[in-house]
């Protein structure tokens, strides 16, 4: 394996590099990210061999990253002391394509050339040769047997392997500048895109030998030395979020545990580009290393929206990389229960204030994120009470606002003791509801349900503060107030024979056809049977499930 050798590129990344070279890239600063993304991923990862393995090449090497610049021969350098690539891996790696958001960009590609934003997937390695006419990548693997090895291409159909000189583990690439980029081959334009992309990589990033990046990670400063658009860079240059987050919660404290977190609400459901990605990560640090990138235990599942980094010093570092096992995992390990209350605590809590002390904010919040906190209702028994504070309504009352079920219950009428709602398949149907006319006839709220998780909630929900909930469909519904008397003004025997009429027309489709003492403004209302309240309920939530 001493002789050069030509390796074709696999046909999608052939079309890849094809459109690379043929768009018109506008955000083309970020190969530098993707190249120092890419950097950092490997220190990670050696860092995390190193916790179990004494075989690594070089272990005292210096984690870091390093970029130089040749002004004259108008290259970039940009070298890390990570985990390396063995020839084979610079294959498989480099000639395939490993990025998420390379896929995700060939598959909406004429979308991405139409509206130009291709420079928004962050194509991952491919991306150097947006501002390279020729890429080399010179390579040594951790693995103390392995061999350097060399990777170099223009970007056409192929690129060639060869072995290489290089002692120290870890890997360089040197981008040769094209000629529309040499304004790249500049310091101080490098130093600037580092802060503005990669500001918060956890490992020291050099430009010549000045450090560019920050010294000490976000997470690990006194939330009081931290100011708003520091978070705001951080949440973007993480989840490359093009919305500023909704809220963040900072948690600093190193005992009785030690506990360095940033938590951040987005501020939609739905973020990135075209991606559209619905959960948050969260990132796992022990004693600085990450150890999981996308942590599901530390969280209860209904908070998986929120993204953020956790570090503690007191989490075991046996925990895999790549997630773990729900049985195996760290969910059964005290410390990370501890944390995980610590943290779901305290989002709760931060998410009551915002609701209280700025409800338009919240309804905002409302308005993406209200089916996961009534999924944490229905499922999570031991959150529900905490979670009962964030739900809002629509009521009978409420107009075009929301309404918490502490409104409710402060508009309650003398003698009642139930919350009652009426379930629709929407708002207006809702409003409409033949059921509510006793309600109002007495002054009574009602809660109008039409959102599709709400059969859902009301599992969970079934009571608030010693108050039933009841649906108003209940044929047994006794209401408290009172009610004018409606004016009578057909006999009991036209009303007996009007009865006759329905149930003979109606015939199976009913059970019993009977008077009612509560309708005023409508002729006739459905009810359920009286047994079968609850399977109704049921049969709601077997229907959206089906869906
Ligand atoms: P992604 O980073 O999303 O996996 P990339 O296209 O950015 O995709 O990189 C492709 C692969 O090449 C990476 O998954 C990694 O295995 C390898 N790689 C790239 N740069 C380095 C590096 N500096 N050190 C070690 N491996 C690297
Ligand atoms: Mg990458």
């Amino acid at each position: 394996t001493h002789a050069p050798t030509a390796v074709p590129f696999r046909a999608e990344v052939r079309q890849l590099l094809n459109i690379l070279a043929h768009s018109l890239y506008t955000d083309r600063e970020i190969f530098l990210r993707e190249l120092i993304s890419n950097a950092s991923d490997a220190l990670h990862r050696v860092q995390f061999e190193m916790l179990t393995n004494q075989q690594v090449r070089d272990p005292d090497a210096p984690l870091e990253i390093r970029i130089g610049v040749d002004k004259d021969a108008k290259t970039i350098t940009i070298s890390d002391t990570g985990i390396g690539m063995t020839r084979e891996e610079l294959i498989e790696n480099l000639g395939t394509i490993a990025h998420s958001g390379t896929r995700t960009l060939i598959e909406n590609l004429e979308a991405a050339q139409r509206s130009n934003i291709i420079g928004q997937f962050g194509v991952g390695f491919y991306s150097a040769f947006v501002v390279a006419d020729e890429v080399t990548v010179i390579s040594r693997s951790y693995r103390p047997d392995a061999e350097a090895a060399l990777w170099r291409s223009q970007g056409g159909e192929s690129f060639v392997v060869d072995a290489a000189e290089r002692e120290q583990r870890g890997t360089t690439i040197v981008l040769k500048l094209k000629e529309e980029a040499h304004e790249f081959a500049d310091e101080w334009r490098l130093r600037q895109i580092v802060r503005r992309h990669s500001n918060y990589v956890a490992f020291p990033i050099y430009i010549g030998d000045e450090r560019a990046n920050e010294s000490t990670a976000l997470w690990h400063q006194p939330p009081r030395n931290v100011e708003a658009s520091q978070y705001n860079e951080f949440y973007r240059q993480m989840t490359f979020d093009y919305e500023e987050p909704l809220l963040w919660v900072h948690f600093s404290s190193e005992a009785p545990l030690d506990l360095h977190a940033i938590l951040f609400v987005p501020a939609k459901r739905e973020r990135g580009f075209i991606e559209r990605r619905m959960e948050g990560k969260i990132r796992l640090y022990s004693r600085k290393v990450l150890i999981q990138e996308d942590a599901k235990d530390i969280l209860p599942p209904y908070f998986r929206f929120v993204e953020g980094v956790v570090d503690s010093e007191d989490l075991p570092l046996n925990v895999s990389r790549e997630g773990v096992q729900r049985d195996a995992g760290p969910n059964r390990d005290p410390i990370v229960q501890r944390i995980k209350k610590s943290l779901t605590n305290r989002l709760t809590k931060e998410l009551v204030d915002l609701a209280e002390k700025d409800p338009i904010k919240y309804v905002t919040f409302w308005n993406e994120f209200s089916p996961f906190i009534k999924e944490g209702i229905a499922t999570d028994p031991l959150a529900r009470d905490d979670l009962l504070p964030l739900l809002r309504f629509h009521t009978t009352k409420s107009g075009d606002q929301l309404a918490s079920l502490a409104d409710y219950k402060g508009r309650m009428i003398d003698g009642q003791n139930e919350i009652y709602y009426v379930i629709a398949a929407d708002l207006e149907s809702a409003r409409r509801s033949p059921h509510l006319d006793a309600l109002n006839d007495r002054g009574i709220e009602a809660l109008l349900l039409y959102d599709v998780m709400d059969s859902f909630l009301l599992n969970g929900l079934r009571e608030y503060q010693g108050l039933k909930l009841r649906n108003v469909d209940d044929p047994n519904l006794s209401l408290p107030g009172e009610a004018p008397t409606p004016e009578v003004s057909i006999s009991d025997e036209q009303f007996t024979r009007l009865v006759n009429v329905f149930k003979e027309t109606l015939g199976e489709r009913v059970t019993t056809v009977r008077a009612s003492n509560v309708l005023r403004h409508n002729p006739l209302r459905l009810v359920s049977p009286e047994d079968q309240q609850y399977n109704r309920e049921m049969a709601r939530v077997q229907r959206i499930l089906d869906r």
